[in-house]
């Protein structure tokens, strides 16, 4: 019987199809990426000389060099394919520094390989391997067995690596892998006692496309814009990095200007630009000479994983792609401009764990741009990135051993000259980091959670307060109490909280809920419900942090809010006077609404008599008082009351000018 080619032709359409979707998925940055495209273009070639000597066998006993030289090269690309492999096999495991760059396994593993070759080589004298007999038949030699005893050396090797470093991968992607093996040593048994069902190249070019769906999933992994790594392959770079003890540098890059350029550009050219920024990127990494997996995680942000030999250029290499971002970046007949902040973070004396380089992004995030290459250490000093880190715990144990206070900051209502409301502030003081400022933790408690049951907690305080015999005496008809957006999603929220105040017989209207600017930008309509079911139950709202920046004033408007509270970027006019008139449009604008309005951040007499010409409502700043823990609230109030009776109390005319109270504070 002749030998079949349809297998082969089959594993030529397979692989050939196969190699030019990576290609036009510009699947051609990072090592994975190349080096299973390396073995695509192998194995095609390996399976077209295949063909080749199957063709020349047709054509009958002549063309002996011919099909000499199709033979060798198909032993050729054959040998290379699983060498290759094991290559992969290193890569998407990340475990090349305890394998290629450890200079036994660099001397000892290519030994078989280096045999192969030679003794392919040698073979065009000896024969030993294959031969052509008299009727120009091709014939195997005595040393054929060679070839699979080298093939199954280089597979078993990769098979331990598997094995090796299993923990940086899923299961579900070992398991993929795991199951090309026996798929491929059964190809290889069958072939070789079968040498003429060309099966082998067959069924090793339908793994390739089993590892390219399953295992390299461009979908999941490549980012379709930039043809990087996506931030799925990022998360499992770092864990690789983790498990196996790498050493390495991240380069974190982001373009602070994003949203204005991809407002401005729209999608389509925006992610054009993106592709030519990544190019730009690849192109510097290469000229500066630093090996790097590149990785893009969307909205602006690129991430280098380099070598941790190429330390001394990284540095180099990022402040030259931060210039040349910032110099003006050509796009289509113009020069833009892109602000990019670059930091260099060395794994592991900076972070040595995903988790903590995830919360590092994270900060990183929103940092505003500055010019020069920031290193992770200024960064985490910056950010107070250790106990950022402890956060999670430090915030359990808060919890668990009731350790946050409820300050309360006296709110000043202009028309009745009398602290009618205050302000309940959570405070969290640690052995450890001493106070943690509510700025810092609250943003954790949201993303992990607690801030259900810090709400419920400073709730409670509240309630507890509310429900003192003495605190009527104090005309302190409301308390604020502050709602995380977060909490606005509870499915419960309404309920949960009335049950609060039922059990402390408080009344929903001697609470005031408020809620942040920002949640305004959010579309979710159970905070919407929660919001409207609360109103509905009788408890008033405000919206807080107003001119931070997030406004959305149609939405909020949408919600039942009573109150606005201007933030004190507009109030402090330190730095620009200017901003009293912002602050007097708002107030006339809110009072126009039929709403109330009160002056957060008041700091001085002067701010203060402004704000009460402007015909704000309230007003609420260190002028007053600075947020008091409940005993020296009531000592406060009580003395300042006791000190500025109202007109009807001394029967004399007029209101008297405020005065400072912060000396009575402790
Ligand atoms: P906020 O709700 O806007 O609270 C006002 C912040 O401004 C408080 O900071 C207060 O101490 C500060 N402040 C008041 N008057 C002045 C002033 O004259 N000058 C200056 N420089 N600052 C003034 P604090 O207590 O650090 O709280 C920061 C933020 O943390 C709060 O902003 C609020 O968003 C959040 N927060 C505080 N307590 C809670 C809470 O119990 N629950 C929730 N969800 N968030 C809270
Ligand atoms: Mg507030
Ligand atoms: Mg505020």
């Amino acid at each position: 019987m002749g030998k079949n080619a349809f297998f082969d032709y089959a594993a030529i359409v397979i692989l050939g199809l196969l190699i030019i979707s990576v290609i036009t998925r510009r699947m051609l940055k990072g090592r994975q990426n190349r080096d299973f495209l390396g073995i695509a273009v192998i194995a095609f070639l390996t399976v077209m000389c295949d063909a080749a000597t199957v063709a020349f066998a047709r054509l009958g006993p002549g063309y002996i060099p011919q099909k000499l030289i199709f033979h060798t090269l198909y032993l050729l690309f054959h040998s290379i394919t699983l060498p290759y492999y094991m290559v992969f096999i290193i890569h998407l495991t990340g475990s090349e520094h305890k394998t290629l760059r450890n200079p036994s396994f660099r001397i000892l593993i290519p030994i078989p390989l280096e045999a192969e070759i030679f003794v392919l080589a040698l073979n065009l004298f000896t024969r030993k391997l294959f031969y052509f007999d008299e009727a120009g038949n091709y014939t195997r030699g005595p040393l054929f067995f060679i070839n699979y005893l080298v093939a199954a050396f280089y597979l078993l090797v990769s098979l331990y690596i598997l094995f090796r470093y299993r923990k940086t991968m899923s299961t579900g992607r070992f398991l993929s892998i795991f199951l090309l093996y026996p798929a491929i040593a059964t190809s290889v048994a069958i072939q070789y006692f079968n040498p003429n069902l060309l099966i082998e190249m067959f069924i090793i070019a339908v793994c390739f496309l089993y590892v390219a769906l399953v295992v390299i999933r461009p979908e999941e992994n490549i980012d379709a814009d930039t043809g990087f790594q996506s931030f799925t392959s990022y998360v499992d770079s770092l864990r690789q990095v983790e498990v196996t003890g790498k050493h390495m540098v991240v380069v974190l890059l982001n373009i602070s200007n994003f949203r204005s350029m991809y407002r401005a550009l729209g999608y389509k050219s925006f992610s054009n630009l993106i592709y030519k920024v990544a190019f730009m990127i690849s192109d510097e990494c290469i000229r500066t000479r630093v090996h790097a997996e590149y990785y893009y995680l969307g909205n602006g942000r690129f991430r280098l994983i380099c070598d941790n030999n190429d330390r001394p250029l990284v540095s180099e290499c990022a402040k030259s792609i931060q210039k040349k971002l910032y110099d003006g970046f050509p796009f289509r007949d113009v020069e833009i401009s892109l602000l990019t902040n670059a930091c260099i973070l060395h794994w592991p004396e900076d972070v040595s764990d995903e988790k903590s380089i995830m919360l590092f992004d994270s900060q990183y995030d929103d940092l505003p741009y500055r010019q020069g290459v920031m290193y992770g250490k200024e960064v985490m000093r910056q950010k107070n990135f250790d106990i950022l880190l402890s956060l999670d715990k430090i915030l359990e144990d808060a919890l668990k051993y009731r350790r946050f206070e409820v300050y309360y900051q006296p709110i000043y209502s202009v028309k009745k000259k009398r602290f009618t409301t205050a302000e309940a502030l959570i405070r969290l003081n640690t052995e450890e980091y001493g106070f943690v400022p509510p700025d810092l933790f609250i943003p954790v408690a949201e993303q992990n959670g607690t801030i259900h049951k810090i709400g419920h907690y400073v709730l409670e305080e509240v309630c507890r307060f509310i429900a003192e015999d003495d605190f009527p005496e104090l005309g302190v008809s409301v308390i604020d109490v502050n709602l995380s957006t977060v909490q606005c999603l509870e499915k419960n929220l309404a309920k949960d909280i009335s049950q609060i105040l039922g059990a402390y017989n408080v009344n929903p209207k001697q609470i005031n809920l408020e809620i942040t600017e920002s949640a305004a930008t959010f579309e979710y309509s159970e905070l919407m419900t929660n919001i409207e079911n609360l109103s509905a139950r009788g408890f008033h709202f405000s919206l807080d942090d107003y001119g931070t920046g997030y406004s959305n004033l149609s939405r909020a408007m949408e919600m039942p809010l009573s109150i606005i509270k201007l933030d004190k970027s507009i109030t402090q006019v330190d730095q620009d006077s200017r901003l009293y008139a912002i602050g007097a449009h708002s107030v006339r604008m809110i009072k126009e609404m039929k709403m109330e309005v009160v002056a957060e951040g008041v700091e001085t007499e002067e701010v203060l008599k402004k704000y009460e010409e402007m015909g704000c409502d309230y007003i609420q700043g260190y002028y007053f008082s600075k947020p008091l823990p409940k005993e020296e609230f009531k000592k406060f109030i009580l003395d300042w009351n006791s000190k500025n009776p109202l007109p009807e109390e001394t029967g004399m005319s007029g209101g008297e000018s405020v005065k400072s109270a912060e000396s009575t504070q402790a």
